[in-house]
């Protein structure tokens, strides 16, 4: 007789309660690091997102008068409940995503961070005012929520993408209706679950798991004034524009392919150690994955030899093993299609200097493992180049002049992320001039930026104007009153 505890279906929450969904389709939640099922997640349908709608709209009446202040006090309790369940929150990323626990840990502390920034709401809301717009006439404008909010998120961040969401939508006195990602729901519930013990209201923040239509649902309701989507580059195309057209007010943010650029001057160990972890990091499964390095001049062989030693030493296997730096990718299917991007490069004439098919990837256990892979000669136009592979494969294209990386990278429709390693000034303001990117790193390899700054994406790999936190967050959930008074 088996002594497993039977798999459970994941429930939606919905009001303050853990409800299942209306519908009888569900998905499988493997963990990627070792195939076996975690958890069922439902596939909901309108009926639940219409539920989730209503609660939300319902408890808007109060959570938009509750005094901000208070607010504040209940993301201050959840902060302290987030870091009390560091550990545990950390493990359940690397169970459902696969990323080393080392990067769970990391993603827990940038979770954290958002929720820390939103408990500054009482300053970020406050208004300004001008006292003498004209003789016994002043003026003010003051913030109010949106109203009842829609966020979509994607599997790579099962915690820091929804708290780049939700706790800065509450602090701003909307409602939430979060639909996690399929392949990573687990984290979602636990979040839901610590905002509940922290003295959030029924209804403030609801989870609704599921696909395709409670997407759609979201972005046609009625109810739901604005979208915040995080996730590939065709789909936020679609939810940017199809939300738009509903009259929605949306930021969605996108796939990515970043540019690394290695000067002739650069300190190549300082390079090597950054590019490592930010080509190979969460299984190059981040918005910000070194996935071009563009070396300059003769820096390129020495480079590229380093690059290749250093991914030898990669430790790959299940992420809660003490020492493993490269987990899984989160499904067979992307493991298939990483593979197949490894045929095309080679199809496409670029050297493969570190081939990850050949790693024991048997011995990393029964998960879905692809190693390091590195290609050099890469030329802009290849579809190794062009595409986001979303894996741990680095491509390194070679050029002679800052210049000419410059333009390698601008050529690429997407813009998320951009670094330079140099130690010359006139270098690095000719960088950060001339690229096209929002996040620029300088002698850093994953310039994400801190919670209280904008994550700003620029062309494919963002649509809308505001982006997700700092102040670009509280524009986006809230909209401004202007007020003209003459108290005679
Ligand atoms: P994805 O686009 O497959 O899924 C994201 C969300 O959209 C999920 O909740 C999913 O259920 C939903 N979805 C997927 N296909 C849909 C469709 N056809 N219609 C309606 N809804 C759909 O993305 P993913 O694979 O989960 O995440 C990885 C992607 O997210 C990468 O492209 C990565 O670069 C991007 N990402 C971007 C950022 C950023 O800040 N720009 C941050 C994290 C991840």
């Amino acid at each position: 007789m088996s002594t497993a505890a039977p798999v459970k279906t994941l429930k939606n929450f919905i009001g303050g309660q853990w409800v299942d969904s209306g519908s009888s389709e569900r998905l499988e939640v493997p963990n990627p690091a070792t195939g076996e099922t975690i958890a069922y997640v439902p596939i909901s349908n309108q009926s639940d997102l219409d539920q989730a709608v209503a609660a939300a709209k319902a408890a808007f009446r109060t959570w938009r008068d509750t005094p901000v202040p208070r607010r504040a006090r209940i993301l201050f309790r959840y902060q302290q409940l987030l870091m009390e369940h560091w550990e545990e929150l950390a493990q359940l990323i690397t169970i459902e995503n696969g990323k080393s626990y080392k990067e769970a840990y990391g993603e827990v502390q940038r979770g954290i961070e958002c929720v820390e920034f939103a408990a500054g709401a009482p300053t970020l809301l406050m208004g300004s005012q001008l006292p003498d717009i004209a003789t016994d006439l002043e003026s003010g404008m003051y913030r109010y929520p949106v109203g009842v909010v829609g966020g979509i998120t994607p599997f790579n961040f099962p915690m820091m993408v929804p708290c780049w969401m939700f706790p800065l939508a509450l602090a701003c006195g909307n409602t939430f209706v979060l639909k996690p990602s399929e392949r990573t729901p687990l984290c979602a519930n636990r979040l839901a679950e610590l905002m509940t013990e922290a003295g959030l209201p029924d209804g403030v923040l609801n989870v609704v798991h599921g696909a395709h239509e409670v997407v759609n649902g979201i972005l046609a309701h009625p109810d739901i004034t604005a979208v915040s989507f995080v996730g590939s580059q065709p789909v936020a195309e679609y939810v940017y524009k199809t939300a738009a057209s509903h009259g929605k007010r949306v930021q969605a943010l996108a796939g990515a392919k970043n540019h690394t650029i290695v000067m002739p001057d650069a300190n190549l160990d300082l390079a090597v150690k950054e590019i490592i972890g930010a080509a190979f990091g969460s299984a190059g499964e981040r918005c910000m994955a070194c996935s071009v390095v563009v070396a300059v001049g003769d820096i390129a062989d020495p480079l590229v030899e380093r690059l290749a030693a250093a991914a030898d030493e990669i430790r790959m296997g299940n992420g809660l093993e003490e020492g493993v730096f490269l987990g899984p990718v989160i499904r067979a299917a992307h493991r298939d299609r990483t593979l197949g991007y490894i045929e095309t490069g080679e199809r496409e004439g670029a050297r493969l200097v570190r081939d990850g098919r050949k790693d024991d990837v048997a011995a990393a256990g029964a998960g879905y493992f692809v190693g390091p892979t590195i290609f050099d000669h890469v030329k802009p136009g290849m579809k190794i180049w062009q595409d986001e592979i979303f894996a741990p494969v680095l491509s390194v294209v070679r050029v002679d002049s800052l210049e000419e990386a410059i333009e390698t990278a601008n050529a690429s429709d997407f813009a998320n992320g951009a670094c330079l390693f140099t130690d010359s000034a006139a270098a690095i303001r000719k960088f950060r001039q001339t690229i096209d990117a929002g996040m620029l790193g300088v002698n850093v390899g994953v310039p994400a930026p801190m919670a209280f700054f904008p994550f700003s994406g620029w062309k494919k790999s963002f649509y809308g104007d505001l982006h997700v936190n700092g102040r670009d967050g509280v524009e986006f959930y809230t909209r401004r009153k202007m007020l003209t008074g003459r108290y005679v």
